[in-house]
């Protein structure tokens, strides 16, 4: 019969495999036996609602055999097995390709790493075995089949007879070289140590025959005489991490908990174990991942988490109990009170998942809270990272989540030169001041820069800088922060309450002059109140900002949304007082000035320039 070839990406992670260095092959066994304990879910799950399956809860288990001599380890389960598609479309295909791409992509470890961190499902048993051979029969299939490989030459299926419904994996371990061990995997201790090591957490048993030495019975105490006996033994303690009390978990137990589970190559930033009891019972392991996931703004990134059901996992991906401020958060949530068998349909709808969601949410608020007062280093790292998404919950959902975000946020003062919570701005207000001050800008460095900024910087109030697309939304959906509502420094309506006194505020005639001269550009020329050393700045009247106006540009071109112009201009500025002197003497001059002006404050404010081939020649026109 011919053998059928692996598809090409297959072929690819199978050459990784079977090239893999040492200490990432014993990982073989843990991704067997987690295939196992899927298998047996969907049964079980099944057994739930159909009677025919005929199998108690309690007989559903995964046996290990190992054969020294032949060098073989058999891994069978009495879970939903396989048919002959499934075995082509399962073990024909390499099934995590996601992660697998991810480092591809990022091209920045190197490959065997992979295999390691991130498990890559059945095809791991190819870094121990010359050959893999699976017979699989499937509930509610009269036929079982038989699938075949040897690496990278491909697959044979064949029929064949099997009386139970249920996989066994049969894995021909590859022969010792000079370079590479593998007969310590025919260890039974070796076995039970990995058992131990990585599956530990599994709830169906994990059994294997075990030899011991047994006292005799009847025999001498003072002079025991002892036998060989063989038990099958569980190996594994069948208790879900979550389970288990907080101070019993190591710190390594959770993160390589979380790296499996997740895929995720990296430990956690934080875990948070929680057990509640109350109108609901549940217990929740959630995890903050170091970094933001490569596919984490695009839409194949699923947030949610995992639901289980007393141990029983009754949806991968429950988005419902995350909301969208903490779409970051990853991991599980075992409830006693979810029915087992409620539909997906109805679990949207139920009070129980409900309840679970919000106490979650205030949970994790409060977890995030206390990250940040206990290690602010450790925080600012993860806002860094999430801060965005945790902005983005200021505005999704028309604000509802606001009050589990708004102590959460950072912003970079201008006055502290380092990230700050809106609580502490608000603390360090002087009792003059009524508005939280904040500009917007390209980032950072270039709001430091703004003209607005100097009156604020020589009376040492603060302003928080905001340098993210996101934040003037946020703000805009923040509305206040304790009754302080927020101001734009770089819009109109914001201004030193002194009026500078340098500045000749009666005459009209200059602003009128500016403003017959730029016409349409601005809706408006006003003499600043603001401005130090610059000649002029952009201010933006109404409810578009320069900030909104750029987004829109990209987001939204075609709706031609721009902010109202207002142009600044400092009186006592020599630049100015030049115009104001040649509005008589030289006309044109003073049009040419007013002009390059007010280019200049469009290119300050971070705008494009309409006509930048026109502005280079006035500029050079003034120059000769
Ligand atoms: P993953 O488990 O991440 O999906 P694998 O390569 O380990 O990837 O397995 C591919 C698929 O093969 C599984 O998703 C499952 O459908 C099927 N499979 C593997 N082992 C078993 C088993 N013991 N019983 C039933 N199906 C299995």
């Amino acid at each position: 019969m011919a053998k059928t070839e692996f598809k090409s990406e297959s072929k690819r992670l199978l050459d990784l495999m079977i090239n893999s260095i040492y200490t990432h092959k014993e990982i073989f066994l843990r991704e067997i036996i987690s295939n196992a304990s899927d298998a047996i879910d969907k049964l079980y799950y099944i057994s739930l609602t159909d009677d025919n399956v005929g199998i108690a809860k309690d007989e559903f288990k995964i046996n290990i055999e190992v054969d020294k001599d032949a060098r073989i380890i058999t891994v069978s389960d009495n879970g939903i097995g396989m048919d002959k598609d499934d075995l082509d479309n399962n073990l024909g295909t390499i099934a995590n390709s996601g992660s697998f791409k991810f480092k591809q992509e990022n091209g920045k470890t190197d490959d065997v790493d992979i295999i390691g961190q991130f498990g890559v499902g059945f095809y791991s048993a190819f870094m121990v075995a010359d050959e893999i051979t699976v017979q699989t029969k499937k509930y509610g299939c009269d036929q079982a089949y038989q699938w075949q490989s040897s690496g990278a030459d491909g697959y044979e299926i064949t029929e064949i007879d099997k009386d139970t419904v249920g996989t066994k994996i049969i894995i021909k371990v590859k022969e010792d070289t000079d370079q590479e061990k593998y007969s310590e995997f025919l260890e039974k201790y070796k076995i039970s140590a990995l058992v131990s090591k990585y599956s530990d957490y599994i709830r169906y048993p994990i059994t294997m025959d075990m030899e011991h030495r047994k006292m005799r019975e009847g025999s001498d105490l003072e002079n025991p005489e002892y036998d060989m006996v063989t038990e099958n033994e569980v190996l594994n303690s069948m208790v879900p991490i979550w389970q288990r009390s907080k101070k019993d978990v190591t710190d390594e137990e959770y993160n390589d908990f979380y790296k499996q589970k997740f895929l995720d190559f990296e430990d956690p930033a934080r875990v948070f174990a929680n057990s509640v009891e109350g109108v609901v019972t549940y217990k929740s392991l959630l995890f903050v991942p170091a970094r933001v996931p490569y596919n984490y703004f695009t839409k194949e990134y699923k947030k949610g988490l995992q639901l289980y059901s007393s141990g029983v996992l009754i949806m991968e991906n429950c988005s419902d109990l995350i909301p969208e401020q903490f779409a970051f958060v990853k991991g599980v949530v075992d409830s006693q009170d979810l029915s087992l068998n409620i539909s997906r349909e109805m679990l949207q709808h139920d009070r129980q998942l409900k309840t679970i969601a919000n106490t979650l949410e205030k949970k994790i608020k409060n977890e995030l809270l206390n990250w940040l007062k206990e290690d602010r280093e450790g925080y600012e790292k993860f806002f860094s990272q999430f801060g965005k998404q945790l902005k983005y919950g200021l505005v999704a959902d028309y604000g509802a989540h606001k009050e589990s975000v708004k102590d959460l946020i950072l912003f970079y003062s201008s006055t502290e030169k380092k990230m700050v919570t809106l609580k502490e701005y608000v603390e360090r207000m002087s009792d003059e001041q009524e508005d939280i001050y904040f500009a917007t800008g390209e980032s950072v460095d270039a709001i430091d820069k703004l003209p607005q900024m100097e009156y604020f910087r020589e009376k040492g109030i603060e302003v928080l800088c905001c340098g993210e697309e996101i934040d003037e939304f946020a703000i805009k959906g923040l509305n206040d922060y304790g009754k302080k509502t927020f101001k734009n420094i770089v819009n109109e309506d914001v201004a030193g309450e002194e009026k500078d006194s340098s500045a000749d505020q009666g005459d009209d005639e200059v602003l009128k002059f500016i403003k017959e001269t730029l016409g349409e550009r601005v809706s408006e020329v006003v003499f600043s109140k603001k401005l130090r050393s610059h000649p002029v700045c952009l201010t933006a009247k109404g409810e578009v900002s320069f900030e909104m106006e750029k987004y829109m540009a990209a987001a939204q071109p075609e709706a031609h949304i721009k902010a109202e112009r207002v142009l600044e201009i400092n009186a006592a500025h020599p630049a100015v007082t030049a115009l104001i002197a040649n509005m008589t003497a030289d006309k044109e001059k003073a049009e040419k000035y007013a002009k390059v002006l007010y280019t200049q404050a469009v290119i300050i404010a971070g705008l494009p320039v309409e006509d930048p081939s026109d502005y280079a020649d006035m500029v050079c026109s003034m120059m000769v």
